[in-house]
């Protein structure tokens, strides 16, 4: 460290916050209710938006309905108290052109501070149109001392997050000081000529620029270099993450030896050719295999690309070198329906598959586990139940988790801690979330997208009718029934609880069994059913002995029955936009021209916002973007999942572009100098950039 011979301590940005000139043991103990304890988190505090003070606008030029900033001298003070108790303060200000009230309530320290005073005020709030005058409430305030430089106040000034008891001054004054004294402390990790080839100012200007932009353009330069840092820690962290798997020992399935026997054993499975996409994703996850390390791959496609196919070439080459395979979904319903299709699939090639799911009795289990145990079978399907009910392999290859969102962030590392050796990884998802989004979740795996749907598919015509439209939706149904094919109806979202969505389904169910469609066979599908029962229904419905399914969300994942080619989903703004989508994945999924009809009346924008793009779109990444613009990562992926999500400034939607180049950035650096020793700085820093995020439970 060095050492400043003017001053006895030396200069560090570890130095307590009350050292700084200005501000004091008084002052130190306020900012520490925001967190800041040393200089370094003084200039670290980032400001939440700014005021541009360097047009200060006349009063008289002021509009109600502007946010703006005023200057002038109070001249006139008004204080009351309401017969309820409450304290409301006004103080008029003017500047010779005109006047404007800032009015203040319950804030009897705002009428000391006023009170007497004869220099000008600084205020800066929404103005309102009361009675023909204006008036700013509750507005934020400074006081100009006449010592103060005019001049400092006429540029855009930082406005800070705050909370109660900290003043926009005290933290102002402590960053001034702070970049006076300590910021050529600061360290740029980078190397210059990484800096220029990134096209990025040091961090120094920027930490400047940031708190005390000399003008927009330098703010967003500045910002520029903040949020590609956030990025690129979180990058690097994931890399070295990353580069860990890489070296660990795994199993490496001998595939090329196998050659073409497998290809054609592989195509003998399927009775239709593999997509050009299908057949790439294959290869990639081949390749994973053969490697000596374990696999970490995800793949995304969107909902009907193909996914089992990929899973079962995968599960083949597993079985076919010696290894048993696991596979995991997140409803009994979805692992039954794999359970029969890759039974179906693989019987002919003497491959064993079991299925074990909860609801089977004691003695089926156990029965089934002594075989997963013995090695007498190949491959087991079953839901999360397969890691957490103790069930041990002879000898697991491969393990695959499809439809990975809805088991929350599942955690790789449970299914090695699972005394499973160590295993190769597959993990599958039908959300397609935006890229941005993919490499900040799972930016440690690497990635297969399947980009491109089976052939013959036809897009599905998606229409938004209200609610008194809906005779009309039924007729529409009822000729596509006639025609020979399926309808689902996905009854309104009620409420979360299982309970209340099962009793509208079952209100639906009546309404359309009995009168609109009594003619016709009707189904009810929900999750309060006994699972024996909810598998009843699906095989008749799959069987084609019912002509329409009234659902819950139970059906959202997975579920296939290509005949099906009608979707109505009743109180459609009800649903999130993603969850649309998936729902709306049920259909189109033969050869037939599908259709989905979203009853709605809309009453907000984002309602309306979320049905519209819906109808015009088929393509989930699209569809995910304008989710995340709605909702934001929080919200969309739940709390537990957005830890890694949370960044101080970068923004996963308009700074993807950023992203990519921070990635690229962090992972050429690794591949480089993969320890990191020319770079200490940058691997301490990516280090701490994620302390908690990859503890994460499974849901
Ligand atoms: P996902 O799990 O990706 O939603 P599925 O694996 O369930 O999709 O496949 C959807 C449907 O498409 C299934 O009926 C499947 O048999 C069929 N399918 C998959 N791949 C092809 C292909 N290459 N050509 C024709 N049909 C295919
Ligand atoms: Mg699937």
């Amino acid at each position: 460290m060095e050492s400043d011979k003017k001053t006895f301590a030396p200069r560090s940005l570890d130095t307590e916050v009350q050292y700084l000139k200005g501000v004091g043991p008084r002052l130190a103990d306020i900012l520490a209710k925001i967190g800041i304890k040393t200089v370094r988190d003084v200039l670290f505090y980032l400001p939440r938006r700014y005021e541009d003070r360097s047009h200060l606008p006349a009063i008289a030029d002021i509009r109600p309905g502007q946010w703006v900033t005023v200057k002038g001298r109070i001249t006139d003070l008004d204080s009351k108290s309401t017969r309820a108790g409450m304290v409301i303060l006004k103080a008029t200000i003017s500047d010779r052109t005109g006047d404007l009230t800032l009015v203040w309530f319950n804030q009897p320290w705002v009428t000391r501070k006023l009170k007497g005073y004869e220099g000008e005020v600084i205020a800066y709030g929404y103005v309102k149109d009361v009675h023909f005058d204006m008036e700013m409430h509750a507005p934020e305030y400074e006081l100009l001392d006449e010592d103060d430089d005019p001049e400092a106040f006429a540029r855009i000034v930082p406005v800070y997050p705050l909370s109660e008891g900290v003043s926009q001054f005290v933290v102002r004054r402590a960053v001034a000081s702070a970049l006076e004294r300590y910021l050529e402390y600061v360290e740029d990790p980078y190397p210059n000529d990484y800096l220029r080839k990134l096209k990025l100012r040091p961090l120094r200007w920027s930490l400047s620029q940031i708190h005390r932009p000399d003008s927009e353009e330098f703010r967003l330069e500045a910002r520029k270099r903040l949020v590609f840092d956030e990025f690129f820690y979180f990058q690097v962290f994931l890399a070295l993450k990353r580069l860990e798997t890489q070296v660990e020992t795994g199993i490496s399935f001998p595939i090329q030896a196998m050659g073409k026997e497998l290809t054609e054993q592989l195509h003998k499975v399927f009775p239709f050719e593999l997509t050009g996409a299908q057949k790439r994703v294959i290869k990639e996850i081949w390749n994973d295999m053969e490697r000596p390390h374990p696999m970490n791959r995800l793949v995304q496609g969107d909902v009907g690309s193909g996914k089992t196919a990929i899973a079962a070439a995968a599960m083949l080459a597993a079985v076919r070198s010696g290894f048993q395979a696991a596979m995991m979904a997140p409803t009994e319903i979805l692992a039954e329906q794999h359970y029969n299709n890759l039974h179906r699939l693989f019987e002919p090639l003497g491959i064993n598959v079991v299925l074990l799911v909860g609801k089977q009795t004691a003695k089926q289990k156990a029965a089934h586990k002594q075989r997963v145990v013995e090695g007498s079978v190949d491959i087991a399907i079953g839901t999360h139940a397969l890691i957490q009910e103790n069930v041990e392999f002879k000898k697991l290859g491969l393990a695959i988790v499809d439809e990975q969102h809805r088991f929350g962030v599942m955690q790789r590392a449970a299914l090695q801690s699972k005394g499973f050796g160590n295993p190769d990884v597959l993990v599958m998802t039908a959300t397609p979330i935006p890229r941005s989004l993919t490499l900040t979740l799972y930016g440690d795996l690497d990635l297969s997208v399947i980009d491109e749907m089976p052939p013959g598919r036809k897009p599905i015509k998606t229409h938004w009718k209200l609610l008194h439209e809906r005779a009309q939706v039924y007729k529409g149904v009822r000729k596509l029934i006639e025609e020979g094919r399926q309808a689902y109806f996905v009854c309104p979202m009620v409420s979360e609880s299982e309970k209340m969505l099962a009793q509208a389904a079952e209100e639906l169910h009546l309404r359309l069994s009995k009168m609109v469609f009594n003619d016709l066979r009707v189904g009810l599908l929900h999750g309060q059913m006994k699972p024996k029962d909810k598998e009843e229904v699906m095989e008749q419905f799959r069987r084609h002995e019912l002509d329409i399914l009234v659902s819950t969300t139970v059906i959202e994942v997975g579920v296939d029955v290509p005949n099906a080619s009608v979707m109505v989903i009743e109180d459609a703004n009800r649903f999130g936009l993603s969850q649309l989508h998936q729902l709306r994945g049920r259909v189109g999924r033969g050869n037939y021209q599908s259709y989905c009809l979203l009853i709605a009346d809309a009453k907000s924008d984002e309602a309306r916002e979320r049905l519209d793009a819906l109808v015009g779109s088929t393509d989930g990444f699209n569809i995910s973007e304008i989710d995340l613009r709605l909702r934001g990562p929080g919200e969309m992926y739940g709390t537990k999942q957005s830890g890694n999500l949370d960044f101080k400034l970068a923004d996963l939607i308009k700074d993807g572009a950023l992203l990519e180049v921070a990635r690229q950035a962090a992972f050429d650096l690794v591949r480089d100098d993969p320890q990191l020793v020319r770079y200490p700085d940058i691997r301490k820093k990516a280090v701490e950039s994620r302390p908690e995020s990859q503890i994460v439970t499974v849901s």
